[in-house]
């Protein structure tokens, strides 16, 4: 796909010439019809000289390959007079898209200015909880509104403690996919609000300002003269002065280092910087929308280049002094888009003053510093076919999902690591395990602070132990996690090996809470099918995958994963040959039959083309498909995903496909496949377009493991009475369930039953397991009998072969019950430690107590002063006093050290409460 340096020779003959003329900038009046020019081969030396020629308006530019820009005949002239090879693609850019477009009416897909605000106003209508009413942010030259409208939980009101994020369009009249950017990016944030967390989570806690298009009289010329779509008209329409040219650049005409470079004089040029800074309207009012609010984030929509400028747009030469941290948020929001991050010098060699992004940005007298980002959307012209819209704002939306993240705190779950046990990395049946968790703060600036993490499962087969840890602080762009605070759990060791446990972990802090879940499988999958690859082709068959490409599947003594072995399947000419150019091959295994819960492992090795300036995308490279019970196949997605994605137009794969690209060592990958049963065939399938090669694909040691049983667990059981919260006037309270279902014919059921002290289910009271299946219902009275208190409980179905989930964790509190006599004090006393500790507010003094009978707990502050005394009478066994950080007289007590004793008459147990507000 790279293109070759066919023009070398006369590159050279460009330099000379250059260096014989002076430095000036040439004007061209942009009156002729536009033109889009490809000049072979531009580096960045050679842009540099072209830009000292003339005003360059790039449309596409990669440092080395093509530069692609909009010109007209007299630049042209001047542009070749120098020695430069040209050509011409489109002769009369205009003609050429409104005659591609010519069935097309209201700019076909595009949103036309009046289609933005019937799509503005049904946006609201749709979802007026969380998407506002559209409100005017000023008027223009001809009189036409700009529009804006705010996306939050509670938009008509201004929440001071909710970050404030910005996105625009459209400042450029040619330039309609922003336009549907943002449109396509506030319907699905209406359609996944309240089911996706995510976005759920950033319309609740942050303030996002739509304004979809700044610039509507130049669209709205754009319309009147080409209604299907394809002018270019680029400017807003001021009526100039003394020219008899329309039109102000409004990315020029910003008040921050206005006129320094990238801009021209002449009002009929598509640059013109306007007569005065901030003298156009549109610019006015967004720079007071933009000092009217405390925005931290900001992205200006532009197109075509496939870029993400970053300050300073002015002066290529000057590094911003957040350069960094522009650049590594920058990438990260980047994510599948691809599209690289820098400066506009550096990106495009073309220096623009008095745009957007360097006001928001370097203005910090009016209001706060915004971190301010201009993307330009990708894409093979101004107006692009009607089919490439949806890929285009596809790949926009995660990116302004990202921004929207960064605009204050936002944790990630991105590593968990499983300790303990027989230090086999997982939970077997019988073990007790610990959980260290890593969280990423995507925060651009934001730390997030008392960060608490709490798990919880209502798997039947965990019981939580430390259900709750604090991971400190987390530094905006940083990593931290419960290193030295882990939590653990225990797997009872009646729980079936290959069984998956799912854990919820509830992670919150200051300003931020979100819930997220993982899985693991308990013990070893029996292995169903594998095979190293040594004893040749047995049941493999490989074939083209799709017509008029090559299928390179061979046995190869290239390269081999195996321990003693010699042998792996390769993808690639033989040797250590490259693959071909236009390859389609899959390589299917046998037939293997599938349970409910499936992992398909296996070694592989890759050298394959990706692209070398679109960061994440390749041209080249591997997938896994699966077809079930001779279903046509599908693409599966590895745990943890592919490494790159595809390209737009690269075959055999379609743009934006996830594939496994680039260059890697030998490496585990692993598809997890839950709830997949029946006859399965995997294929990896390998592609590659017509360009460029590498050594290929090798695959070694396939295997699947899985359940291969076919029972059903039963369905969780539904909580009876007492009702949740309810007071029972009995120390053996009898807790009943509705009965469960079981999918399985034949299968007796019996039920479990949990009742613990604290809410977070780590101090068990009283259980049992096997009670008998009632009529509808079935009860269980405790036992022992519970001292008077506040207990939470859950119960579970069991069929014999595997447990249902528990029944949604339910409370209640017994009064009057256990009578105690006043001297009867519980035992012995071994202190099992705090918990969380330090200490947010509320904790957990835990124990486990030698006989039943009564406990005293004692806070006291650094003076000596008892601040909180607590008794409770309490069973034998794993015991805990709850203490919510509240003195006597219910008033939160300040953070500090205190100190603790627990008593028993037999017992006495001293220590430290670290307590941080
Ligand atoms: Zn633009």
């Amino acid at each position: 796909m790279r293109r070759t340096a066919c023009l070398l020779l006369s590159m050279v003959v460009v330099f000379c010439a250059l260096s014989l003329f002076a430095n000036r900038a040439h004007a061209f009046t942009g009156t002729h019809a536009k033109m889009k020019v490809r000049i072979p081969w531009v580096d960045a030396t050679s842009m540099k000289e072209l830009q000292a020629l003339t005003t360059l308006d790039v449309m596409k530019w990669t440092p080395g390959e093509d530069l692609i820009l909009v010109s007209n005949e007299d630049q042209l002239a001047h542009i070749e007079s120098f020695g430069f090879t040209t050509e011409v693609l489109v002769a009369d850019m205009e003609e050429h898209y409104a005659s591609q477009r010519e069935a097309t009416r209201n700019f076909g897909d595009y949103y036309s200015y009046s289609e933005m605000i019937i799509h503005i106003d049904q946006l609201h209508f749709m979802y007026p909880d969380i998407i506002g009413e559209k409100f005017s942010i000023g008027t223009t030259h001809e009189g036409n509104t700009i529009w804006a409208l705010k996306v939050s939980d509670n938009w008509e009101l201004e929440e001071a403690d909710e970050p404030e994020v910005l996105f625009d369009a459209l400042h450029h009249a040619r330039e309609p996919i922003t336009v549907n950017v943002l449109v396509e990016t506030l319907y699905h944030i209406g359609a996944n609000y309240g089911t996706d967390p995510e976005v759920t989570f950033l319309v609740d806690n942050r303030q996002t300002y739509f304004v979809p298009v700044v610039n509507p009289d130049g669209y709205l010329y754009n319309e009147t003269t080409y209604p299907g779509g394809g002018g270019m008209w680029r400017k807003n329409r001021r009526d100039n002065e003394g020219s008899s040219c329309y039109g102000v650049d409004p990315n020029r005409n910003y008040p921050y280092m206005w006129d320094n470079g990238g801009i021209s004089y002449d009002p009929c040029n598509d640059l013109y910087l306007g007569p005065t800074p901030a003298s156009e309207p549109c610019v006015q009012a967004m720079i007071n929308l933009m000092t009217a609010h405390e925005f931290i984030v900001h992205d200006s929509y532009h197109s075509v280049v496939g870029v993400i400028l970053m300050p300073w747009g002015y002066d290529s030469d000057i590094a911003c002094p957040d350069d960094e941290l522009f650049r590594e948020f920058g990438a990260a929001m980047s994510g599948d888009s691809g599209y690289p991050v820098g400066p506009a010098g550096e990106m495009i060699n073309y220096d623009c003053s008095g745009n957007t992004t360097d006001w928001a940005y370097g203005e910090q007298m009016l209001k706060n510093k915004i971190y301010s980002y201009c993307t330009e959307v990708d894409g093979s012209s101004f107006w692009p076919n009607d089919s490439e819209i949806p890929g285009l704002v596809a790949e926009n939306i995660p990116k302004n999902l990202y921004l929207m993240r960064g605009a204050g705190v936002f944790l990630s779950l991105i590593d968990l690591v499983v300790s303990g046990g027989n230090g086999d990395d997982k939970p077997d049946p019988g073990e007790t395990v610990d959980l260290t968790i890593t969280l990423r703060n995507d925060a651009i600036i934001t730390d997030a602070e008392n960060v608490i993490l709490t798990v919880s499962s209502q798997d039947a087969y965990v019981q939580m132990i430390g259900a709750q840890a604090s991971a400190g602080s987390v530094p905006a762009r940083g990593t931290a996690g419960n290193g030295d605070d882990p939590l653990s759990f225990s797997v009872d060791a009646a729980c079936p090996a290959g069984h998956v446990i799912e854990l919820t972990f509830d992670v919150s802090a200051d300003g931020f809470a979100l819930t997220f879940s993982r899985s693991f499988v308990v013990g070893d999958l029996p292995v169903v099918f594998s095979d190293d690859m040594e004893a040749g082709v047995n049941d493999w068959t490989h074939e083209v995958g799709s017509s008029g490409y090559s299928d390179e599947w061979h046995l190869s003594d290239q390269r081999n994963h195996t321990g003693g072995g010699a042998s792996s399947w390769k993808f690639g000419s033989t040797g250590s040959a490259d693959y071909t150019d236009m390859a389609d091959g899959v390589l299917i295994t046998p037939r293997i039959t599938l349970g409910s819960y499936t992992q398909l492992r296996f070694w592989h090795w890759m050298d394959a083309e990706v692209s070398s300036y679109y960061q994440g995308q390749a041209y080249d490279g591997g997938i896994i498909e699966m077809a079930i019970n001779d279903a046509p196949w599908v693409q599966i997605i590895p745990d943890g995903g592919y490494t790159h994605v595809v390209r737009p137009s690269s075959q055999p794969f379609e743009g934006g496909t996830p594939i496994y690209s680039g260059q890697f060592d030998w490496t585990l990958g692993m598809v997890t496949l839950e709830g997949v049963m029946g006859d399965a065939q995997f294929r990896f399938r390998f592609g590659s377009d017509g360009n460029t090669g590498g050594e290929g694909w090798y695959i070694d040691d396939v295997s699947v493991v899985g359940l291969t049983s076919s029972n059903q667990a039963p369905t969780a059981p539904v909580l009876v009475s007492p009702e949740d919260g309810e007071t029972v006037l009995s120390p053996v309270p009898a807790l009943v369930v509705q009965n469960a279902t079981d999918p399985d014919p034949g299968d007796e059921l019996t039920y479990g039953f949990r009742v613990y002290a604290d809410e977070l289910m780590t101090v068990p009271v009283a259980s049992v397991t096997g009670v008998t299946e009632g009529t509808n219902t079935t009860t269980w009275s405790v036992d022992p009998p519970l001292a008077d208190g506040t207990y939470f409980w859950q119960a579970f179905a069991d069929d014999g072969t595997e447990r249902s989930l528990c029944m949604a964790t339910a409370s209640f509190t017994t009064s009057g019950g256990l009578d105690v006599a006043d001297n009867e004090w519980g035992g012995s006393l071994a202190f099992r430690g705090i918990s969380p500790n330090p200490s947010h507010g509320a904790s957990m003094l835990k124990f486990i107590l030698g006989s039943p009978g009564k406990v005293e707990a004692r806070i006291f502050d650094l003076q000596g002063r008892t601040v909180r005394q607590i008794t409770k009478t309490l069973p034998a066994g794993a015991q805990g006093i709850h203490w919510d950080g509240r003195d006597q007289a219910g008033q939160m007590v300040s953070g500090g050290m205190y100190m603790f004793r627990l008593t028993t008459g037999q017992a006495d147990v001293k220590g430290r409460i670290l307590l941080v507000r």
